[in-house]
């Protein structure tokens, strides 16, 4: 296995991670360990180029820095990246020779389950590395986080509700949903609870099938859930969705979902703004998770009530956030940015 450091203005430290014999390529982005060990999941996508899987890994670990301080915990934010498509070219011989390169960074990188990973794929990492969390066996094993991932967010939803409605409360409220994964599909089934009515997407047309007979959730094509009306739009797949092409054809009041990096950039959070459409910054929806994760990084006892009191905090932290952002006229997104970078900076003192 090669190991190779890539230089980065930004970043703490970089590499680039190759294993011929499996087919591994993969990047680990450590972007910040101010606050603590770097922590942040393992995402596994058939990206077009290396150079796009870097980007996103760079993109992504950054992301992990503003959420862990948000989220009030004392991690740092890292992010790794495997190239391929995880339903035919994920083994565990790859997992083995990633969980050995993440063993090489000796905890200054912690990982977890993303994207196209689950707790089974986190025990064969374990097997080559002690700095992996998201376990379902251990005794501090944290299981899969989305189910909290999405709890968060459904909080961060209620939120948004309140700002825009009046009213937090779901029933009979419309929410568009891209993305049916573990995130997405925890979230329908939260906001079913709920009363709300779902409007669904997904590349995989079983999830949408399973969606639809499970939720009762209206189908769309994958480009139309963008114009679709609905009271909120929760985009739970891939980042970058929420763009110059995308906002203008939004027909919804609030945008609160779980994917990383939903604003292509941040200047797009003003197009949002001035449409009248309120953001829930992703990085303080979608905290949850690592909330969760951080309990076996930690070693936290009692992780069940530690939690409930992280996500109430997560909760206030958003609230604070959007009623900062109505008083000043600005995107929500500024002052997430801001709170987090006081948060790094006194923490840090
Ligand atoms: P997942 O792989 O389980 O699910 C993703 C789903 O999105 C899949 O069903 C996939 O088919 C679908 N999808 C992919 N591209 C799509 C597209 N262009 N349009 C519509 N659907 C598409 O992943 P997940 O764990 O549910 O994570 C979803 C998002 O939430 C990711 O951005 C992830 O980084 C973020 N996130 C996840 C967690 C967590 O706890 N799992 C925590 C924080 C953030």
């Amino acid at each position: 296995m090669n190991i190779t450091q890539v230089a980065s203005a930004t970043h703490e430290e970089v590499y680039r991670v190759e294993a011929a014999d499996c087919g591994l390529i993969g990047f680990i982005a450590i972007h910040s360990t101010t606050l603590g060990p770097a922590a942040g999941g393992l995402r596994m996508r058939p990206y077009d180029s290396e150079e796009a899987a870097l980007t996103d890994a760079l993109r992504l670990s950054e992301g992990m820095t503003y959420k862990n301080a948000a989220a009030g915990l004392r991690l740092g934010g890292g992010k790794a990246v495997i190239m391929g498509d995880p339903a035919t070219l994920k083994t565990p011989a790859l997992l083995h020779a990633f969980g050995r390169a993440v063993d090489a960074c000796q905890g200054r990188y912690w990982t977890a389950e993303d994207m196209g990973m689950t707790t089974t794929d986190m025990a064969e990492l374990a097997r080559e590395t002690r700095y992996v969390a998201g376990l379902a066996d251990g005794t501090f094993a944290s299981g899969d986080p989305s189910p909290i991932t999405a709890r968060g967010i459904f909080n961060a939803i209620r939120r948004v509700a309140l700002h825009q409605f009046g009213d937090a409360n779901l029933t009979g409220r419309t929410v568009s949903v891209q993305g049916l994964g573990n995130v997405g599909w925890n979230l329908c089934a939260l906001l079913t609870d709920a009363g709300a009515k779902l409007i669904v997407t997904d590349i995989n047309p079983d999830r949408i099938a399973a969606a639809v007979d499970t939720f009762s959730a209206k189908p769309v094509g994958l480009d139309n859930i963008y114009a679709v009306e609905a009271d909120i739009f929760a985009p739970c797949a891939i980042g970058g969705i929420l763009n110059e092409n995308t906002i203008p054809l939004l027909n919804v009041k609030a945008v609160a979902g779980g994917a990383n990096n939903q604003l292509a950039k941040l200047s797009d959070s003003d197009l949002l703004a001035k449409r009248g459409i309120l953001y829930a910054p992703d990085f303080v929806a979608n905290g949850g998770g690592i909330i969760n994760v951080a309990t076996e990084v930690l070693e936290i006892e009692g992780r069940v009530d530690w939690v409930a009191k992280k996500l109430v905090a997560l909760d206030d932290t958003m609230e604070a956030i959007l009623s900062e952002a109505a008083k000043q006229g600005v995107s929500p997104a500024a002052i997430a940015q801001d709170v987090v970078a006081k948060t790094i900076k006194a923490r840090a003192a």
